[in-house]
């Protein structure tokens, strides 16, 4: 699928946002299906961009006039201008739109696919050109808050707000999310959390700031803890508070694994950005990880969970992974599960092997810290009893039923 669509939809969901696209007729009936299946409820709009306008050198012309339309919605605060692979091939200068018209920002976000490889980076790009035009550095921080950054299960900022706040943190705000005015006022937190390890040129945005950034997430039992460590260390928050809270998500973390324990062989792949940090968990809780594949590249804000999970057996950890890649993993590890994208859990369901997609299946339930992981522990370890069953299930088919 385009990756275009990671930015359209964090793009569409914010109140006020009235995301214009530059693209092509194709690209556009595409992106609009997704965009709407995914719940954003509102009209995209779209220069009008068929050959003759692109051969006519109509780019912009057509783009404004979008502008001008998404300008005239009820309550437009902001129009972002997704520019696509047509539109960033035949050329959109920046400097040819108006940065505001009316009440509303108007910012451009380049992600064409052939220099946007993955929908989490396409989001990563979408949320630091925002943040490069709305955030508002100047004024007084609020020291003791902190920015959780990375589109997570709607459980999940809750979960880690209920936990922070408890050693001292005097509030959370999560991005990317609904709201403009987080946007603005997240460069004036005290630090800021990236819960996925993709978002590395809002991260920059952020640094330019001059704010501290945690690393790693808060993940199992040794994530959790090392996480909140960070967080009190880097906010300056009372260090025996930060202990006690620390060691009870540690202890509550650890108590889940003992009562869920996993046993088998799981190969972790998708798309999403997350693999690596589900791999952790798994292995935390028993499980046998050899192999984990993820869309994204190599950052240095993957790398410790990279070196954790190879000190704790992962063979191999491939970033742009192929199908192929996976394939040739499915054959040489023969796991008992398998959490993929839908082409690779098909293959593994052909083989009898029970399969997970990742997206629908996994990110769709809570992850973070004790009060999140339970549900993902407890899905994986039904999953795990399903083998004869899968089985069954391709021997069935196989037969000559007629
Ligand atoms: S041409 Fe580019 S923008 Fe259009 S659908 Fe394909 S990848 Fe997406």
């Amino acid at each position: 699928m385009c990756p275009a669509f990671g930015s359209l939809r964090i793009l569409s969901r914010i109140e006020g946002s009235h995301p214009v696209m530059a693209t092509d007729t194709g690209c556009l009936y595409g992106l609009t299906f997704v965009t709407h299946f995914y719940g954003a409820r509102k009209s995209i709009l779209a220069a009008h961009l068929r050959t003759s306008e692109l051969m006519s050198g109509e780019i912009v012309e057509s783009t404004r006039a979008a502008i001008d339309v998404a300008a005239k919605e009820p309550g437009c605060q902001l129009i972002p201008v997704v520019s696509l692979c047509v539109a960033e091939t035949a050329g959109l200068p920046e400097e040819m739109l108006p940065r505001r018209i009316g009440d509303a920002e108007v910012v451009l976000v380049r992600v064409p696919a052939y220099a946007i490889h993955s929908h989490p980076e396409a989001k990563d790009v979408a949320l630091a050109a925002l943040l490069r035009r709305l955030g508002q550095p100047e004024g007084e921080r609020d020291d003791k808050s902190l920015v959780l950054l990375g589109e997570v299960f709607p459980a999940d900022p809750l979960i880690i707000d209920a936990v922070v706040r408890q050693m001292g943190v005097s509030g959370t705000i999560t991005l990317p999310g609904r709201s403009i005015d987080d946007l603005r006022r997240a460069a004036r937190a005290g630090a800021l959390a990236p819960l996925h390890p993709f978002y590395k040129e809002t991260t920059a945005v952020f640094r330019g700031w001059d704010m501290p950034v945690v690393g790693g997430a808060p993940v199992g039992a040794s994530g959790s803890y090392a996480w909140l460590q960070a967080v009190g260390r880097l906010l300056k928050l009372d260090p025996a508070l930060v202990n006690a809270t620390a060691e009870s998500e540690r202890d509550k973390a650890q108590a889940i694994l003992n009562a869920q324990p996993l046993s088998g062989r799981i190969l972790v792949t998708g798309y999403e950005g997350t693999e690596l940090a589900y791999a952790r968990l798994l292995i935390e809780a028993g499980a046998d990880v050899p192999y984990v594949s993820t869309s994204i590249g190599a950052d240095p804000l993957v790398l410790p969970d990279e070196m954790w999970l190879k000190a704790h057996g992962t063979k191999e950890v491939i970033y742009r992974k192929s199908l192929e890649d996976d394939l040739a993993a499915l054959d040489e590890y023969k796991p008992d599960l398998v959490l993929g994208t839908t082409p690779f859990a098909s293959a593994a369901k052909e083989r009898g092997i029970p399969a997970l997609y990742f997206t629908n299946q996994l990110a769709s339930r809570p992850f973070f810290l004790s009060g999140g992981m339970a549900a993902t522990i407890a899905f994986i370890r039904q999953m795990l009893t399903k083998g004869a069953q899968y089985q069954w299930m391709q021997e069935f088919f196989e037969v000559d039923h007629a």
